[in-house]
């Protein structure tokens, strides 16, 4: 769903959609969206910035950075955002965003496209090492084996993660 310039001209524009799993590709190998996302808010124009919040739900699956083995993620989170015209920045201006902007986003062709603000707060929502649990055993990296499943057999390396971990 585009938001448009156009369209925020004068009055302020009201969102509520539902984005299946195939509706947006995150990009980012072993993440993957279970059941729909939806997102509701609104979004208006000021001068050029579009101001854009509301409310994501949704629920993720993401990979233990241990075990490997799939762990959902809920995501229920606010944002509230602006969205400045790409054109405002000049060529080589672009790493001096002036201090407390850096959360300013932005937009190109006078339109802004939903799915991609979605998809930014979801990722900037997911930790950056999920875990199962907080007690997962990981895997043994000589045979592979689940230890969370069943104990390693064979022999296991020197590695504290196999059979003896610590927390
Ligand atoms: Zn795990
Ligand atoms: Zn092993």
């Amino acid at each position: 769903m585009f938001i448009t310039v156009e369209e925020l001209q004068g009055h302020s524009v009201k969102f509520d959609e539902s984005f299946t799993q195939e509706h947006i590709d995150y990009l980012m190998e072993g993440l993957k969206q279970v059941g729909p996302l939806t997102v509701r808010g609104s979004a208006r124009l000021v001068v050029e910035e579009i101001e854009i919040r509301g409310r994501v739900v949704a629920s993720m699956e993401v990979i233990c950075a241990r075990c490997l083995e799939p762990v959902e993620h809920a995501v229920d989170l606010n944002f509230d955002l602006v969205y400045r015209p790409i054109t405002s920045i000049t060529r080589g201006d672009e790493f001096q965003v002036p201090r407390g902007e850096e959360e300013i986003g932005f937009y190109r062709e006078g339109r802004l496209l939903l799915e991609d603000v979605v998809k930014e707060q979801v990722l900037l929502s997911l930790p950056m090492k999920s875990i199962c649990r907080t007690d997962c055993r990981g895997f043994c990296p000589a045979c592979g084996t689940n230890l969370n499943r069943e104990a390693c057999r064979c022999g296991g390396p020197i590695d504290p993660r196999c059979g003896k971990l610590k927390l």
